[in-house]
């Protein structure tokens, strides 16, 4: 059975992109937030990504922005996702905010729903615990920009079930994405790396070893990544970084993980990266 109506929770960086995605691959999405002025930043936002889309990928014809808009429903009322066969849901990495979304979930869908949880760290088997459904929860690690990323993790909770595990493919083959799947653990394999490798660079910036600029370039120019691990934690979100590298330092109880003091600074201080116009970069 293919899936067609997606309930996705969250209308941030990640619950965009995932939205866009699935209206773009002929999903009906019903995408859900806190507040009427965050979805409506998220349409707006939405419709500008599948022009830039349109403009950079000539060779690809893109759907009009107003039809696949026409394919979301933007809503605060979360007894609209009544009516979905599968949640995606993007969150702020909080365990208070995310322990109280998945039990307004479970009270409100169906039995059979599928929740997929798209957090960076947060343990799948944690978020199972909170509902009554734990064969059914399971977790996919979306990257970023969401619609142009097509690899994604795809974590297995300690109950989650193998008929779980191939809605999901499927799910994922309908987006156009391919998984990697592997076994709950905090951060995954993705974050468990990345997430050392962004804090102990900001350390580098702190302790004036090097400029951003020439910390980025190192591994870019050394390596051949594509972006830098400032570059890439200006592209992820400093707040959704310190918030993954805590969950860390929680779970494992290892100092390895402690968050570097600039790196709270810079949130406290609102510089979010791209999001808030300003991180280890200027945008705009
Ligand atoms: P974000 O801060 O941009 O967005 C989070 C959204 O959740 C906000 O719009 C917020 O209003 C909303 N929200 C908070 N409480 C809510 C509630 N009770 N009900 C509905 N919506 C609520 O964060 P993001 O970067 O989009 O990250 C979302 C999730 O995806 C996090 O768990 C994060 O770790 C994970 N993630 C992020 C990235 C990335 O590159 N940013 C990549 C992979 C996974």
């Amino acid at each position: 059975m293919d899936i067609q109506v997606v309930g996705v929770v969250g209308a941030g960086v990640m619950g965009i992109g995932v939205a866009q995605n699935l209206a773009q691959t002929g999903h009906q999405v019903i995408l859900v937030d806190i507040a009427d002025r965050i979805l409506e930043k998220a349409k707006q936002e939405i419709a500008q990504n599948i022009r830039f889309q349109g403009f950079f990928n000539k060779s690809e014809k893109i759907e009009n922005p107003s039809e696949i808009l026409s394919r979301i429903k933007f809503t605060t009322d979360y007894q609209f996702l009544e009516s979905a066969e599968f949640i995606i849901e993007n969150t702020t990495e909080k365990w208070d905010i995310k322990k109280e979304v998945y039990a307004q979930l479970d009270a409100i869908c169906p039995q059979e729903t599928i929740f997929a949880a798209n957090t960076s760290a947060i343990p799948i088997t944690r978020i199972a615990s909170v509902t009554e459904r734990s064969p059914k929860v399971i977790g996919i690690h979306f990257m970023n920009p969401v619609p142009i990323k097509s690899m994604v993790e795809i974590i297995s909770g300690y109950h989650t079930s193998q008929e779980t595990i191939e809605t999901v493919k499927k799910v994922l083959t309908q987006m156009g994405k391919e998984g990697i799947l592997v076994n709950d653990s905090p951060g995954f394999v993705s974050n468990r790396v990345l997430m050392l490798t962004i804090n102990e660079a900001v350390f580098l910036l702190q302790d004036r070893v090097a400029s951003a600029s020439d910390v980025d370039r190192i591994f870019k120019g050394c390596f051949g990544h594509k972006m830098g691990p400032l570059e890439t934690a200006d592209l992820i979100g400093l707040d959704t970084i310190l918030f993954s590298i805590e969950v860390l330092y929680e779970s494992f109880n290892d100092s390895k993980y402690r968050p570097c003091p600039l790196l709270k600074k810079m949130v406290d201080a609102g510089l979010y990266g791209r999001k808030s116009g300003q991180g280890f970069y200027a945008y705009k």
